[in-house]
């Protein structure tokens, strides 16, 4: 039988997916040059609040924003990292993952 070099890749521990895809990565992948205002193109900012639900204000114009403004995930109620660990156990399942086993290892309905 043929080694099946896919079978037997090196996969990602659940702490290093965590660290990897944290808000921290969102906000590299977002903004990969440091934060730009997308009112006005401002790098100068300030930080109100922690985590995901942060904002940015610009000096310049005064506009607010975040790391998931304008995303798929604007509107989420949940963390961001509920959302990657979803899809992390979604995607590492073989055989699926029910709706419900889903709940039960995310605490969410
Ligand atoms: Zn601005």
């Amino acid at each position: 039988m043929a080694f099946n070099q896919i079978q037997f890749q090196h996969g990602m521990s659940i702490p290093e997916f965590l660290q990897s895809f944290g808000a921290e990565a969102v906000k590299q992948s977002r903004w990969p040059d440091g934060f730009r205002c997308p009112r006005c193109d401002s790098a100068n900012h300030c930080v109100l609040g922690e985590d995901a639900r942060r904002l940015f204000q610009c000096y310049g114009c005064r506009h607010q924003t975040s790391l998931i403004a304008g995303s798929l995930m604007e509107h989420t109620k949940l963390p961001l990292t509920t959302w990657f660990l979803a899809v992390y156990l979604i995607s590492q399942a073989k055989t699926g993952l029910s709706a419900l086993a889903l709940k039960r290892h995310l605490g969410v309905s």
